[in-house]
């Protein structure tokens, strides 16, 4: 399990590092909120926790950040005050659960667990971009109301693009992604799957959602 601490104040930060070590997790470290966000948004973690006070971005700026981003890790929240129109926030936020400071590690570990055991993710039944609708259980997608009538691979291309929306992902992190498996770069198996889906999705709708970058590989977003 990884753990990403965001925490500015060398001293808390170095405590929190040592202690879910010994406790038996892969721990990194962040002191600042685009380092944390940079790292949280790259990295693979089971949870963040997040300090609201930080240097040049705060915990409430980067979890908004990660959400937008799709991205549904967990965070566990740390706020010095212990205003609940703070814990309030965080929640609505999309903070999973908060500890107000000073806190004993013991409470802190508690929550850690009683976090990672609820699950990987919270993650909305109904993912929406604009007039297109993913129903992640019923494996439907709708754009404008109407269905769309996708492949089983057709949909994981889709929620991959729609989970990562704004993001321009690369041919190798899709076909890894949704294929479970890394095609050579001369095979165009991802370009053809993003043409069939553009088909249906974009191809008889004004707005088109679908972007190519050159060079690089393909977005989702609203434009
Ligand atoms: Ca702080």
């Amino acid at each position: 399990m990884r753990i990403l601490i965001v925490e500015d104040e060398h001293k808390a930060a170095e405590y929190l590092h040592q202690g879910l070590t010994e406790a038996g997790f892969v721990v990194d470290l962040a002191n600042n909120g685009d380092d944390g966000l940079h790292l949280a948004m790259e990295g693979a973690y089971d949870l963040v926790v997040l300090d609201v006070g930080l240097p040049r971005r705060d915990g409430w700026s980067v979890l908004a950040s990660l959400r937008r981003a799709g991205r549904e890790t967990p965070v566990l929240f740390l706020t010095a005050r212990d205003a609940v129109s703070d814990r309030v926030k965080g929640l609505e936020a999309g903070a999973d659960d908060y500890l107000v400071k000073p806190f004993a590690f013991s409470e802190l570990l508690a929550r850690v667990r009683s976090i990672l055991r609820r699950g990987p993710a919270r993650q909305p039944d109904v993912l929406t971009v604009g007039d297109l609708e993913l129903d992640l259980p019923r494996h439907r997608a709708a754009r404008a109301g109407q269905r769309l009538d996708l492949t089983p691979k057709e949909f994981a291309l889709l929620t991959l693009l729609v989970r990562r929306r704004g993001e321009v992902l690369s041919r190798t992190l899709i076909s890894e992604l949704v294929w479970e498996m890394h095609f050579d770069s001369d095979t165009n198996v991802v370009d053809v799957a993003i043409r069939r889906l553009r088909a249906k999705v974009d191809d008889p709708y004004d707005h088109k959602l679908v972007r190519t970058v050159r060079g690089v590989g393909y977005v989702l977003d609203e434009n």
